[in-house]
């Protein structure tokens, strides 16, 4: 990262110290132009190879648009040179507008680049000190490590990758060169690269459950298990939203159900013996959500509406909309919110957004 700019920096502050002057072939502007001027002569002179970078790519064009700003000391004596360029109709970058200009602003890029090099291979040593577990594989070693509180994955060139949290499982694969499921699950079973979990390897990151619960669901182990027993209690098994209904073609249809929203549900019968079905909902004027839910028994109209109830306390517990804990308003007793007496979920969210206890 950032090497190869370099590499072209020096480059080409090599070859412009050894010139004593770069005739261009039209009148610069701007100092992004002279950049690109003097980059193409070099080039045609045959002093710069073909496929050298292009002013862009070196991050040239970045620096010079820096110092196009009034009160720049560099950009002052650049339009000195300039208007000495517009009183002649060859345009020649002497010795004297390279040292005083070109290669300051070079060296300006150089010293950037090279600082973000070094920081960056300061991190790295750093996050490798503090790696939580090593993993060696084919293709090196990978680490675990912790960087602003997110678990992530370091790889041998130094690359971080960021493991997304739960609520679902989802396999992670250390060692695969690229995201391929395919390659990924033949490289593991081949010994190559390591099949994990990212709920196993938050369990690694973080061993003290409470710390675990908070980074992996987003809350408390005590209102984790709270909402899976609501749901389980409903039959619940898992959810899917997306564009489209979750549930393969040939799945038999069985029924319908009003929905949370007004409209329909469908209800299918899975092979397996459990129960699918789907509702959509307006998100915005031209778009729409799917909600796929699975329960192990056939579900009724007050069974979706509670999930969906449950499930959107669950996220906005877990995004800090809604506080697990708070000190009730009226008679100042600190309450956990499974702790409050409701009639329905609905009813529960009211009370905590008011921050009512409900018992006093
Ligand atoms: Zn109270």
């Amino acid at each position: 990262m950032f090497k190869e700019e370099l590499k072209g920096l020096k480059e080409l502050k090599r070859v412009l110290e050894r010139e004593k002057q770069v005739k261009i072939r039209n009148y610069p502007f701007n100092l992004e132009n002279l950049f690109y001027e003097v980059i193409r002569s070099l080039k045609e002179e045959g002093k710069l190879s073909n496929d050298f970078p292009s002013i862009w790519e070196l991050g040239l064009a970045s620096v010079a648009d820096a110092h196009s700003e009034v009160g720049s000391d560099l950009f002052k004596k650049w339009l000195e040179f300039k208007q000495k360029f517009e009183q002649n109709d060859e345009y020649i970058v002497d010795k004297e507008l390279i040292d005083k200009v070109i290669l300051p602003l070079i060296n300006e890029k150089i010293d950037f680049y090279a600082d973000l090099i070094k920081s960056r291979k300061e991190k790295i040593s750093r996050l490798k000190e503090h790696a939580v577990q090593t993993f060696f594989t084919s293709r090196g070693t990978y680490y675990l490590t912790i960087d602003n509180g997110n678990p992530i994955i370091l790889t041998p060139e130094g690359k971080t990758h960021f493991v997304p949290p739960g609520p679902e499982e989802r396999p992670v694969y250390i060692g695969v060169p690229k995201k391929n499921k395919e390659l990924a699950e033949k490289l593991a079973r081949e010994g190559k690269a390591i099949k994990i979990t990212n709920k196993e390897l938050y369990k690694i990151a973080f061993p003290d459950p409470q710390e675990f619960f908070k980074k992996f669901y987003g809350m408390s182990e005590r209102a984790y298990n709270w909402f899976q027993k609501k749901l389980k209690a409903l039959g619940f098994k898992d959810y899917k939203t997306g564009w489209g209904e979750a549930v393969s073609e040939g799945v038999q249809k069985v029924g319908e159900v009003k929905d949370p929203f007004g409209g329909t549900a469908k209800i299918y019968k899975l092979p397996d013996g459990e129960y699918a079905t789907t509702f959509g909902t307006k998100t915005n004027i031209d778009d729409y959500i799917i909600f796929t839910f699975f329960y192990n028994h056939r579900p009724t109209a007050e069974t979706l509406s509670e999930t969906l109830d449950l499930i959107e306390l669950r996220n906005e517990i877990k995004i800090g909309i809604l506080p697990e804990e708070f000190e009730c308003w009226e008679c100042g007793i600190k309450t956990h919110f499974t702790e409050i007496p409701h009639s329905s979920i609905r009813e529960l969210r009211e009370f905590i957004s008011e921050r009512y206890c409900n018992k006093c």
